[in-house]
């Protein structure tokens, strides 16, 4: 029997088959959850549906998350599918490509409005929205990137920003819904080559060295995420709430990143 059978689980984010939303829906579809999956706009639409189709997925809906109206609606037509929802994962960010790119200090007004709204605050108002039907010990997560939230990781700049006002939000959120018996956490992965990574300045570099500088030497995948997500959508995680899980091969405990050398011959 899979960790999730006969849990509905939501799951908001998905672009294509590199999303991180993918690695995860396809986890929980692994481990016996209904599947319902929510697309930003009409031009995903294409690439999303036969995604859905492979996981069995009968509820697919799309929402803009910058609209209140939108988020509303999907609540309800949520409701009405699956009655109580058990899941509920935000996999959702944007920042425009001129805030990831120039210093940080030249972030844009509209630029900053734009990415907390939708990196952030659309976490808050999607929990809002979905709680009167949210089971008791329901599990609702978010995609976060910690050490461009805590610590400086060139050209993240805003988003950088969003990703800390985000884990903030995951803390407040636990604490409200704590008593009904609702988790909140948020996973940190480490760089995955995505469609809003592509946007990242520099992010083919950050990439590519970031399986030399940290511990286990290795790239996180979208299925690592996946499986990180069934653990804090599953029962197994039922004490836990309010926390940043770190899926990023050990790449946030370390201090000054030095390339290792030893390994290629270069040392001494
Ligand atoms: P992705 O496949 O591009 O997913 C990002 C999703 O956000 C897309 O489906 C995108 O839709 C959606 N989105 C943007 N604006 C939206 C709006 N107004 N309404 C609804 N949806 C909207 O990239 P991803 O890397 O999997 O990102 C998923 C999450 O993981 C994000 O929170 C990201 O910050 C986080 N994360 C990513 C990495 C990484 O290295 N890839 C690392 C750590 C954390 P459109 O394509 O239509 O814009």
């Amino acid at each position: 029997m899979g960790l999730l059978e006969g849990k509905n689980a939501l799951v908001f984010g998905l672009a294509n088959d590199k999303s991180i939303a993918w690695g995860i829906t396809q986890a929980f579809h692994r481990e016996g959850a209904n599947i319902g999956i929510s697309y930003a706009g009409e031009m995903l639409e294409r690439r999303v549906k036969p995604l859905a189709e492979q996981v069995g997925c009968k509820w697919l809906e799309e929402c803009d998350v910058t609209k209140d109206d939108q988020i509303a609606a999907v609540a309800e037509k949520a409701a009405k599918h699956f009655g109580k929802i058990d899941v509920l994962v935000h996999s959702i960010a944007f920042a425009g490509r001129d805030e990831l790119s120039r210093p940080y200090y030249q972030t844009s007004r509209e630029g900053f409005k734009n990415a907390l709204d939708i990196s952030v605050f659309s976490f808050v108002a999607l929990t809002n929205a979905f709680l009167p039907h949210l089971n008791s010990g329901a599990s609702v997560m978010c995609l976060t990137y910690g050490s461009g939230a805590t610590k400086v990781a060139p050209h993240y700049n805003v988003m950088g920003v969003a990703k800390a006002a985000l884990e903030s939000s995951t803390r407040y959120l636990a604490y409200d819904l704590g008593p009904q018996k609702i988790r909140v956490n948020a996973i940190s992965a480490g760089p995955i080559r995505t469609l809003a990574a592509a946007g990242v300045g520099g992010f083919r570099d950050m990439y590519k060295h970031f399986a030399d500088l940290s511990p286990l030497r290795e790239n996180v995948t979208i299925e690592d995420v996946g499986n990180t997500a069934v653990f804090l959508a599953s029962d197994l995680s039922a004490r836990i709430t309010g926390e940043v899980l770190y899926i990023d091969s050990g790449f946030n405990i370390m201090g000054v990143q030095m390339p290792n050398k030893e390994e290629k011959g270069e040392g001494q």
